[in-house]
């Protein structure tokens, strides 16, 4: 290996200017094989001047940038890298006939773990955490550069072992790396070799990980450096070598070992052969670090940097190999959490037995990303089927919006502020006039309630007209209006003062697809409901099994009941927000402006966020001395939220993505699955779709039983849907927004696959 290039700081900071633009001091900082130069400006910021050793590839550097780029996605715990001024991101320079290549940094404050000589067990769980969040950043990352054949691989690490021990000086030192590195192969080798891949940073020792006392005094990760070790490795590496370096000189090696898991396992999953793999490779890399210390120590006598860790390691492997493996393995196990059938246990213990978990074999998800879900074991599902997370599980904007407000104020609308204003004022610009006065609460349930309320203020009338099969909350009332609750198990069918007007479903509803006025039709029942005070009904009913309205239903029923004295009440919980593709909202395909808008789920991506709309004249009726006020509704944080996602709603033109993706997802469904003979019907708008399953195509009869068997085998194949209508017989499609036609074509493919295999029941 070429010796560390080694400009004076002048030379660097001379370069700082020409290249980046930066007029700086600089200091010298300690790498072992590349040079890095401290820079700070007059006005006080830093930067990291990293110049790389001569032999090192072009393609690795590139790779680098690239998987920094990749993180600063989802985490700021990693450098950025800062362009040239002609904007590239690695530049060259000559110094001494020598021409290096050359990267600056943004500078990450903060210490060394290191130099915490005995960390919290909340800092070392914090170690887990940030790893974790490393990791799940790195997700979906690949390079050719990092699939190469490198020392500091573990895959490696017995032929390195076997390579280099002989030049290990220690000659009780020797014998004991060769004895764990051949216990480990014997008891764990065949594990090891079918332990998941990823790309990893693979080198998390405790002087790459920065910490930064709070101002509480508890101490927190903030950073982690240096990707020069990266590679395509076990997927477990990262957090095997973080422990390997964490336990050194530790009083409780197995604690803080267990602190690191338990960190890690919250966000991202460990599978079983990972957590048997753990200590095996914790021992395997303290191996491989003595051996390969002793072979630059051959090369390279003298130099202090390769004994950093190895007194050390001299010092702690001893003890390492000499704890019971079968009591480390199963408290490292432990550490992982509970397991999915702990949970289901303490779940059942303690949560009312009137929840219901999904799915014959429940899944235990512990992280969203986008239209991804990962569970436990770290697997990746295609969520293809929750539709909270608009904009995408995690979307880093929202997460963003509503930690940054949380810092600062979370209250009540009873003061004032611009944040409650300026929602409503973007809220109430995407839909039409007269819709223009808005009240915020806390879920789609609650917001029906109030629409109920305005609705009976305004017109003094009691009577509610719904669709069957509608679901509309879960308070008292609002089971009251829901035929899906109060005829179903359980239910005390409907009370007087509902009527409710059949589906209409021109499936297998009277009126058919065929027929041009089915519309006309269905709304004329609406005739026969006696004093309407409101007719509420989902744009395009969900529940009642993702239906798209036939042409004028809306407008007709309207007009019967507007005409007989009531208001319109449209439910867009589920398809607000530009999920049927031709319009932001459902009513709108129907041609109608309701009197109140009801909405609920994706408006808050996840954080609890419902709100009403209304025309002037009905908030003026509502406004009859009675104060109304929600604790949470309209609170601080949830309306940046809704700002938030309103905000990446309209820049990521989710509408035209959906009109796009759900129109291939249509086509190929169609395709696909359109012949197969339990397919009854495919239909839908955007990406709110509905795949009917019938057992006989004549008689319709409902193949609910064959859904099921569909939607729980796709999960075992990880894409997650669901069964829903009446008869409970359609596959739901409607997932997160950034869903995309990859994940449309292995939607497809894999129903495809299931269907070909499905039992007839
Ligand atoms: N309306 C519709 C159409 C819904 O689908 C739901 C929830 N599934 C609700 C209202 C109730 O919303 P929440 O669960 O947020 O109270």
């Amino acid at each position: 290996m070429l010796d560390a290039p080694a400009l004076t700081t002048d030379e660097a900071v001379e370069c700082a200017v020409r290249v980046y633009g930066v007029t700086a001091s600089g200091s010298l900082l300690p790498s072992e094989r590349d040079q890095n130069v401290l820079l700070q400006t007059d006005a006080g910021e830093r930067f990291v001047l990293k110049i790389a050793n001569a032999s090192e590839s072009r393609a690795l550097l590139e790779a680098q940038n690239a998987a920094l780029a990749h993180v600063a996605r989802r985490s700021s715990l990693c450098q950025s890298v800062i362009p040239t001024i002609d904007g590239a991101s690695i530049a060259e320079v000559t110094s001494a006939g020598v021409t290096y290549l050359m990267r600056l940094f943004t500078w990450l404050p903060g210490s060394p773990l290191a130099e915490t000589p005995a960390p919290s067990i909340d800092l070392l769980e914090d170690l887990g955490s940030r790893l974790a969040e490393l990791d799940g950043a790195l997700d979906g990352f690949d390079h050719p550069a990092v699939h190469r054949a490198f020392h500091w691989d573990l895959a490696r690490g017995f032929d390195i072992v076997r390579e280099s021990s002989p030049l290990i000086a220690d000659a009780a030192l020797r014998a004991l790396v060769v004895s764990v590195a051949d216990r480990v192969a014997a008891r764990d080798g065949e594990r090891l070799a079918r332990l998941r891949r990823a790309v990893v940073h693979n080198d998390p020792n405790d002087y790459n990980v920065l910490v930064r006392p709070s101002a509480e005094g508890t101490a927190a990760i903030v950073g982690l450096l240096d990707f020069g070790d990266i590679v395509y490795s076990y997927r477990a590496a990262d957090l095997a070598i973080a422990i390997a370096y964490a336990v050194l000189d530790k009083a409780d090696p197995l604690a803080t070992a267990e602190a690191i898991v338990r960190g890690y396992a919250r966000t991202r999953g460990v599978d079983d052969d990972e957590a048997a793999s753990l200590y095996a490779l914790v021992l395997l890399r303290l191996c491989m670090s003595t051996s390969i210390a002793a072979h630059q120590q051959a090369q390279r006598p003298g130099d202090p940097y390769l004994s950093v860790s190895q007194a050390a390691i001299a010092r702690t492997l001893p003890r390492l190999a000499s704890l019971d493996r079968d009591a480390v393995d199963a408290a490292l196990r432990a550490a992982r959490g509970r397991t999915v059938q702990d949970t289901l246990a303490a779940r059942r213990r303690v949560v009312g037995p009137s929840l219901s978990i999904a799915y014959r074999d429940p899944i235990k998800i512990v992280r969203g990303w986008m239209q991804y879900l990962y569970d436990d074991a770290g697997r990746r599902y295609l969520d293809a089927y929750n539709n909270v997370p608009h904009v995408g599980h995690s979307h880093p904007r929202v997460v963003r919006a509503a930690a940054e407000q949380l810092l600062v104020l979370n209250t009540n609308t009873r003061y004032l502020h611009d944040v409650l204003p300026t929602f409503a004022e973007r809220l109430v610009a995407t839909l039409p006039p007269p819709l223009r006065v808005c009240y915020f609460v806390n879920s789609g349930s609650e917001a029906n309630e109030l629409a109920l309320r305005l609705a009976r203020a305004h017109t003094r009338r009691r009577n509610v007209v719904v669709l069957d099969a509608a679901y509309h909350g879960n308070t008292t009332t609002l089971i009251d209006i829901s035929p899906y609750k109060f005829n179903g198990p359980g239910g005390e069918g409907a009370p007087p003062w509902v009527h409710v007007l059949p589906l209409p479903d021109t499936y297998r509803g009277t009126y058919r697809r065929d027929d041009p006025r089915a519309g006309e039709k269905y709304a004329e029942l609406a005739r026969y409901a006696p004093n309407p005070g409101a007719f509420i009904a989902e744009s395009a009913p969900s529940v009642g099994g993702q239906l798209v309205l036939p042409d004028r239903y809306l407008a007709s029923v309207y007009a019967i009941v507007r005409a007989a004295g009531g208001v319109c009440i449209a439910d867009e919980v589920q398809t607000a927000y530009g999920r049927m593709g031709t319009h932001f909202y459902a009513f709108e395909a129907q041609h109608v402006v309701p009197d109140i808008v009801v909405l609920g789920k994706p408006i808050g991506n996840g954080y609890p966020l419902g709100a009403v709309v209304t025309r002037p004249e009905i908030a003026a009726s509502f406004d009859n001395g009675m104060e109304f006020f929600s604790t949470f509704g309209g609170s601080t944080v949830s309306c940046a939220v809704g700002l938030a996602v309103l905000d990446v709603v309209q820049e990521e033109r989710v509408q035209e993505h959906a009109r796009a993706v759900g129109g291939a997802l249509l086509r190929r469904l169609r395709d696909a699955v359109g012949g197969h003979p339990l397919v009854g019907d495919i239909r839908g708008s955007g990406l709110f779709l509905g795949v009917e399953l019938v057992r006989d195509r004549e008689t319709l009869e409902p193949a609910a039983a064959e859904a099921s068997d569909v939607v729980n085998r796709m999960r075992e194949r990880g894409v997650l849907l669901g069964t829903d209508g009446p008869l409970h017989n359609v596959i739901k499609i409607r997932p997160p927004m950034p869903f995309n036609e990859e994940d449309a074509a292995c939607l497809v493919e894999v129903l495809a696959e299931t269907l070909a295999s499905v039992r007839r029941t």
